[in-house]
């Protein structure tokens, strides 16, 4: 800076930002892929063993998807002009929301053009000032913030603690309502679905679950973990998924009653005032979620990997955690031990991501393993070997 030149507070402070990023081993930094998503990806001229994408089912490169998506941008073109209430809305969103409405057992569905729009809009849209919202600890960043921004009071509660949540609903004045994760991003674990519905129906209080981990991989048609619980609409009101995970594409919707979705529809800013998604991604979707249905073999498949990674990881001491799902992370603590291991698993061609601070409380850095109907047993074999090798003290 010349002398006498003012101060430009914010090339200050975004320095500042990146300084205490870098300080703290904090710094984040997108990998870039020159390969499709699968259990082997390139990067950089090299290709990888890749254990840290929510393609759960292997659908995301698979060739009916990309047909039906190649089939409908050539009907449907790329864009989809407008938003869904302006002349966005074409006959591949249609047919995926009935049909999304009818895997799940519910009336309807509506599409959102990705899950962090859908939970921060519903909840906006559902909420009031002089209402309730209660949440998980650790509930994924999209439902805090829309509970945060919803002008409603905001309370969370220690993870999957029902007692901490039915003392909290007690004193809560007005309509209330608790949103979860189905299956929690980070941790892997599941939500007490039966025993929140339980607290919640004494209340009363609606709950809301957000199922982007389960739905697809859970459940005894993969529904999800509403499903797996023995629940349905009355229990939980409000259901979530992505589309971006299970079923390998993009986007998200809601699913409920006739009325929960036309009251959605009219009053919810994230599905009002943003373009459509494209429809060549709905119609890829729609495939999709055809092959999660006929192809029960990849929710089975996926099954047997989690038991084999976790035997696997529980012979050589690694600090599991308790997750049944697709999610298997190991507990480091320390965010540059975490890092420090996966540079090590990539150095080895393994691809496994540490998460850090803010996405993960102080201290509880990990290594966060997704497992893919993709993989093979022998895939899981090398990944465990290298773990082995690259472990601190394993
Ligand atoms: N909810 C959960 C539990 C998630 O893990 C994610 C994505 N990481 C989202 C919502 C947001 O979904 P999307 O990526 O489609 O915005």
């Amino acid at each position: 800076m010349t002398p006498g030149q003012p101060v430009d507070l914010f090339r200050q402070r975004l320095g500042a930002v990146l300084d205490q990023r870098r300080a703290t081993g904090l710094y984040r930094q997108c990998l870039t892929l020159e390969s499709a998503q699968g259990p082997l990806i390139q990067l950089a001229g090299r290709e990888y063993l890749n254990f840290c994408s929510n393609d759960y089912l292997g659908l995301a490169a698979h060739p009916r998807v990309v047909e039906s998506l190649c089939r409908a941008a050539r009907r449907y073109g790329v864009g989809s002009g407008a938003s869904h209430l302006v002349c966005g809305h074409s006959a591949p969103h249609r047919e995926l929301e009935q049909a999304l409405a009818e895997f799940t057992g519910r009336q309807r569905a509506l599409l959102f053009s990705s899950g962090y729009a859908a939970n921060t809009g519903v909840l906006q849209a559902l909420l009031q000032p002089g209402d309730t919202v209660l949440q998980d600890r650790l509930n994924h960043a999209s439902l805090l913030d829309g509970g945060l921004h919803s002008g409603a009071r905001f309370r969370r509660f220690p993870h999957n603690d029902c007692d901490a949540l039915a003392r909290r609903l007690a004193q809560a004045p007005g309509p209330a309502l608790v949103a979860v994760d189905g299956v929690f991003s980070m941790d892997g674990d599941s939500a007490p679905l039966v025993e929140l519905a339980r607290v919640c129906r004494q209340r009363p209080a609606w709950l809301m679950v957000d199922d982007a981990h389960g739905f697809g991989v859970l459940g005894p048609t993969g529904a999800g973990s509403v499903e797996a619980a023995g629940l349905g609409e009355p229990e939980v009101p409000v259901l979530m998924a992505t589309l971006g995970k299970a079923l390998g594409t993009a986007g998200a919707f809601i699913a409920g009653s006739e009325l929960l979705v036309e009251a959605l529809i009219q009053s919810t800013r994230n599905y009002i005032y943003t373009t459509a998604m494209p429809p060549a991604v709905a119609a890829a979707s729609l495939t999709a979620l055809t092959l999660l249905r006929e192809e029960a073999w990849r929710r089975d498949h996926l099954a047997a990997l989690i038991g084999q990674f976790r035997r696997g990881a529980e012979a050589l001491q690694l600090p599991l955690m308790d997750s049944g799902s697709a999610i298997q992370p190991l507990l480091v603590g320390d965010a540059r031990a975490a890092v420090g291991i996966s540079e090590a698993l990539r150095q080895r061609g393994i691809l496994v991501s540490a998460i850090r601070p803010p996405t993960v409380p102080a201290d509880t850095s990990r290594l966060r393993i997704t497992l893919s109907a993709a993989h093979t047993p022998a895939q899981l074999e090398q990944l465990l070997q290298t773990l082995a090798d690259c472990w601190p003290h394993a």
